[in-house]
């Protein structure tokens, strides 16, 4: 009974809707009887379909799901107060970074401005406990650093050096005298920090090869040589420095400050990838560092390599936040991008990239949630990370160059935002140990046998 009832609702919500003028033109083109006949075979589905179709709801444009990569809900695992500075350091990416980055990039500029507002981020050091530090997880700083990744490698970079790599020098090398003096106006980003162990004929090999030079001399100590690449070293206020020991032949850390006489940092010109990032060749000639400023608690290289562990980490993170910027752009571009009168995300190959990218980036991202979970119980090994960053690293290289081939010519213009991506994964992919050399520490662990020659 009540089916009827609604059965001539419908009908009755059908006639209201019909503008009788062009019926009666309508009239005369169709057999009016007939049509009224087929409406009244109908069922209620097929009447409700046809009044949505004169409403023009046919053409209203189609609703499409949200962009967002993290596909199964990884998010969802954190609490809510690390969920709110996930969100926190996203909205600050979004708002303050996305819309100033490629005219940075492009100028190979540095945005001095953003420094104060990355500190009221308070994240500075966030896993490192006392010293005004947030003693927050391993896993706050993976998410923070994806989400860096996610807008600008180059930012992501820049707060990577001085939070992980000059902060946790200090952190794990100093005394507790000199993390007092140095770590809480780092916490705070009033001093910049640096990171200085590659030299222009050193990279992958410095663990036995440094050739930066340290004569002590009473109460100081005589640097000499060169450091390249080190990033932030243009305007860092501390350049922590990684030298040989003359005398034991080990390799100690010491704190150069801006301006000390003998140390000088030119500006790596004309790099195609993190343009934003100051990248510094340093000269040190007769450069002379007081004993108050040698790392206490660095002994050998066993100590750089403990700082290492725990940012290698970091960077596989950022790795999949770069990935995830890609995609989250290319999805957005193929689905507003008409050719054949269609948008390109629904034609099937196109679709067959954007499911390689998003299963290389879910694979990504579970990862290294489970490598901060070991690094949270204190169970990470320098080949967990090892592993970590090559696989994240080179799958990051294929996700971001389906993004690019996805969006066609637009895909090399930085305006599209991919194109920053692509160069920069290519900085990546080598920094904090090559994709071989990382393979090694790996392949030792897994076979027992060193391949290092
Ligand atoms: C943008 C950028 C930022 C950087 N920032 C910093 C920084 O802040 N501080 C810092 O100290 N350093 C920094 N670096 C340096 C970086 O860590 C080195 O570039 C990296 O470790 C590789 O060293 P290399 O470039 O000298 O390459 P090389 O060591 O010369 O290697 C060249 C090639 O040979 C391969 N290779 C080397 N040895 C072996 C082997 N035994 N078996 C097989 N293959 C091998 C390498 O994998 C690589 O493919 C930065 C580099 C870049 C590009």
């Amino acid at each position: 009974m009540s089916n009827i009832f609604s059965k001539a609702a419908n009908i009755y919500n059908l006639f209201k809707s019909i503008d009788f003028k062009q019926l009666e033109a309508l009239s005369k083109k169709v057999d009016l009887q007939e049509v009224m006949t087929q409406f009244g075979k109908m069922d209620d589905k097929q009447l409700a379909g046809l009044m949505k179709m004169m409403k023009g709801g046919g053409n209203r444009k189609k609703e499409l799901p949200p962009i967002d990569a993290d596909f199964y809900d990884l998010s969802g695992k954190l609490s809510p107060e690390d969920r709110e500075l996930q969100m926190k350091v996203r909205q600050f990416m979004e708002t303050e970074i996305k819309p100033i980055v490629n005219r940075y990039w492009n100028r190979a500029e540095f945005p001095f401005d953003i420094i104060p507002k990355v500190a009221e981020l308070n994240i500075c050091g966030i896993t490192f406990e006392g010293y005004g530090c947030p003693n927050r997880s391993f896993l706050m700083e993976g998410i923070i650093a994806s989400e860096m990744g996610r807008i600008d490698a180059s930012i992501a970079t820049f707060f990577g050096v001085q939070s992980g790599l000059a902060m946790g020098s200090i952190y794990v090398c100093g005394s507790e005298e000199q993390k007092q003096k140095w770590l809480p106006r780092m916490q705070k980003l009033e001093l910049i920090g640096s990171f200085g162990l590659t030299e222009p004929e050193v990279g992958s090999a410095a663990a036995g090869g440094l050739t930066v030079t340290a004569k002590r001399e009473g109460n100081k100590w005589i640097l000499n040589g060169q450091k390249k690449w080190i990033g932030n070293a243009t305007f860092a206020d501390v350049n922590i420095i990684w030298a040989r020991d003359l005398d034991d032949n080990q390799v100690k850390g010491f704190i150069v400050e801006k301006g000390n006489p003998g140390f000088k940092a030119d500006k790596i010109e004309n790099k195609m990838a993190l343009r934003i990032v100051q990248n510094g060749l340093i000269t040190l000639t007769n450069c002379e560092v007081t004993e108050e400023n040698r790392l206490q608690n660095c002994n050998s290289f066993k100590d750089v390599a403990k700082v290492l562990r725990m940012t290698r980490a970091g960077v596989a993170w950022m790795a999949v936040g770069c990935a995830r910027g890609a995609y989250e752009s290319a999805l957005k571009y193929t689905r507003e991008r008409i050719q054949f009168g269609r948008p390109i995300a629904s034609f099937q190959l196109i679709q067959n990239h954007l499911v390689e990218m998003l299963s290389n980036l879910t694979a990504m991202q579970t990862l290294v949630y489970r490598l901060s979970e070991l690094q949270d119980n204190n169970q990470l090994t320098d080949e967990h990370a090892s592993l970590a960053k090559v696989f994240c690293t080179l799958r990051m290289r294929d996700v971001v160059s389906r993004a690019r081939e996805v969006m066609g010519g637009n895909g090399i213009l930085l305006e599209y935002d991919v194109a920053r991506f692509v160069a920069d994964a290519e900085a990546i992919y080598s920094y904090e140990g090559t994709k071989e050399i990382n393979s090694l520490i790996v392949g030792r662990a897994i076979t027992g046998f060193s391949a290092f020659v």
